[in-house]
């Protein structure tokens, strides 16, 4: 269980994050959404320690992040950032082996390297496995860089904007591999996502920041709705049902 009590963050006095409380559902998706600054980058990061609070708790598995040894919370919690601009000479299978480094310290085993394998293969690399970072496309670096955190193999995943760069089909299919995380391995996925219709069709729960708070959360059912979406977007955003989805229509 991801506990978040009373976190707040300030850059240079203003609050990024504003004494924000949160539990992080098991074994399910969670979307983070909202317009961009509303703090939801930096939520994320305190919530895995890559910053530091001003206040409040953040307790994993009972235990305050700040108080987790470094090895075992790598073991415990993931996280990709929104950009991985990385020009480094490295082969896909190189940068994915990473993943298993608080496990292996650089040494990795057999079973490591199956994992790694098998995180290739999750993330359909498996033909690109030995191609070098800068010869791939933006979308498949960025299913590099997740197949890196899936070759992690902790309980815990987030990932911001993970549909960055990607077109559609890769989009879908990367939507479909974290639900298979949730299924298949019972991992708890947070991701922060700006298309509310993938939202829709692929979270369990939606959690919506503004302005550094929570200005609403619900499951996702009852978060794409017009009212919700107003108050989150100040848009008018009509929702249609399709196939059992409900899609909201922003176009107009
Ligand atoms: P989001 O991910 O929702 O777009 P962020 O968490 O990235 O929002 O940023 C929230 C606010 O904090 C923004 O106004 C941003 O400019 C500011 N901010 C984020 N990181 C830093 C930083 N390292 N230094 C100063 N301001 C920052
Ligand atoms: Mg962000």
């Amino acid at each position: 269980m991801i506990e978040v009590k009373g976190v707040s963050k300030a850059y240079g006095g203003k609050k990024v994050v504003d004494a924000v409380s949160l539990k992080i559902k098991e074994g399910a998706i969670t979307s983070f959404i909202g317009p961009n600054g509303a703090g939801k980058s930096t939520l994320l990061s305190l919530m895995s320690r890559l910053q530091t609070k001003d206040a409040g708790q953040v307790l994993i598995q009972g235990k305050d992040v700040a108080d987790w040894n470094s090895t075992e919370l790598a073991k415990t919690i993931s996280i990709l950032k929104q950009s991985n601009h990385l020009t480094l000479r490295l082969t896909v299978r190189e940068l994915v082996s990473f993943g298993r480094f608080p496990y292996s310290q650089g040494k990795l085993t057999k079973q490591d390297w199956q994992q790694v394998d098998e995180a290739i293969a999750y993330l359909g690399l498996t033909e690109m496995q030995d191609k070098f970072l800068d010869q791939l496309s933006g979308g498949q670096s960025q299913r590099a860089f997740i197949a890196m955190v899936v070759a992690q193999n902790t309980p815990y995943i987030l990932l911001d904007e993970p549909l960055n760069n990607l077109d559609m089909k890769h989009s879908v299919s990367i939507m479909k591999v974290l639900r298979r995380l949730v299924e298949e391995k019972g991992k708890t996925v947070v991701i922060v996502i700006h298309d509310i219709n993938f939202a829709s069709c692929y979270s369990d729960y939606i959690v919506a920041l503004k302005d550094g708070t929570i200005v609403n959360e619900g499951s996702t059912d009852r978060m794409i709705d017009t009212e919700v979406l107003e108050n989150v977007y100040d848009m008018d955003i009509p929702i249609e049902t399709i196939n059992g989805n409900r899609i909201g229509v922003y176009f107009t």
